[in-house]
């Protein structure tokens, strides 16, 4: 099938005080209908530039895209005029942020703010619009929509605010859904709860869902592909079953190894030791090395290749893969 949104080369920049922070360095995605990838990977990583890029809402920090392409159904949108670029990203791909509240607008009604996307869109009448919301409320679940579509953001909890931000996300019907850390701020019930309607609504949609998260613990049971990021590239790209079973690259070992398991209480919480890079001083080399348990002398001086294919959808970037793997 082919790709709705694909990422090539991507290189963003921008610069701080202490010089140029290097956030995103060569990513390369394919997104496809139908699918959902996870883009995993600690703070810092360029996980959410690589998102914003796309989205073309690089603002703060002013930071540019200084190479590479963003194409939707084979366009590039970095080199699309201003116009159709923005009608793009407002119909065709949508986005969700952790936080529902501060992207909400506290002085009007949930009902209001999902029906002035038709108003404005779709040119619907008041009453037309409102009948919308409701539909839209009622399909990502809120119980009694009807009698929720005049409340107001703060009278929701954190949960179902998220699911309002997932109904406004929702309503100009998108092809492409892009969700940073959408459960980050919830607590565990309620994030397994937002997951598992984040996964129904793309399946019922055949929409792309781009799934952004630090918590590998989340993405097990709803993604079918995962890019982990390490210090703005892909270190290893699979299918979900293979990073699990077998991961090839030893970071993304480290970060399986730190998920914490509710059937060993008080075990398997490992940490991986020592912190991400400075995005204005990544280390030589391998990024990872200061960091990584399998590091030899080669890894200190030469980059690994950045995506050595170990089966058709599989690549990693590592100098000791075979050994990662354990052939
Ligand atoms: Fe670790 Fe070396 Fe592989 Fe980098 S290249 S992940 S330092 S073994
Ligand atoms: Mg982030």
């Amino acid at each position: 099938q082919a790709p709705l949104l694909q990422v090539n080369d991507m290189h963003v920049e921008f610069r701080t005080r202490d010089g140029v922070a290097r956030a995103v360095n060569g990513v390369n995605l394919i997104l496809r209908p139908g699918e959902t990838l996870a883009v995993l990977g600690e703070s810092g990583c360029g996980k959410s530039v690589t998102a914003q890029a796309i989205m073309g809402i690089l603002d703060s920090p002013p930071a540019h895209v200084t190479k590479g392409e963003v194409l939707y159904r084979g366009v590039d949108l970095l080199r699309l005029p201003e116009d159709e670029r923005r009608s793009i990203r407002a119909n065709r791909i949508a986005m969700i942020f952790q936080d529902a509240l501060s992207a909400l607008n506290p002085v009007y009604s949930v009902g209001f703010q999902i029906g002035e996307l038709f108003r404005t869109h779709r040119g619907a009448s008041r009453q037309e619009a409102k009948r919308r919301a409701v539909e839209l409320l009622d399909q990502v679940r809120i119980p009694a929509a009807k009698s929720r579509v005049d409340d107001y953001p703060h009278q929701f909890s954190g949960g179902m605010r998220q699911r309002v931000m997932i109904a406004m996300a929702l309503a100009l019907d998108p092809d492409v859904l892009i969700a940073d850390e959408p459960t980050t701020a919830l607590d565990v019930t309620v994030q397994a709860q937002i997951m598992g309607l984040l996964a129904e609504l793309q399946r019922e949609r055949t929409m792309g869902l781009m799934l952004i998260t630090h918590d590998m613990g989340v993405v097990a049971d709803v993604a079918d592909t995962i890019a982990v990021m390490y210090a703005g590239r892909v270190v290893e790209y699979a299918p979900v079953y293979d990073i699990y079973a077998r991961p090839a690259h030893p970071y993304t070992k480290a970060l399986l190894e730190s998920i914490p398991r509710l059937d060993f209480k008080g075990r398997g919480l490992n940490v991986i030791g020592g912190l991400p890079p400075a995005l204005t001083d990544i280390p030589r080399g391998c990024p990872f090395h200061p960091r990584c348990a399998y590091a030899r002398d080669v890894c200190r001086q030469d980059p690994p290749p950045p995506a050595y294919q170990i089966a058709s959808q599989r690549i990693a970037s590592c100098h000791f893969i075979r050994e990662v793997l354990g052939v």
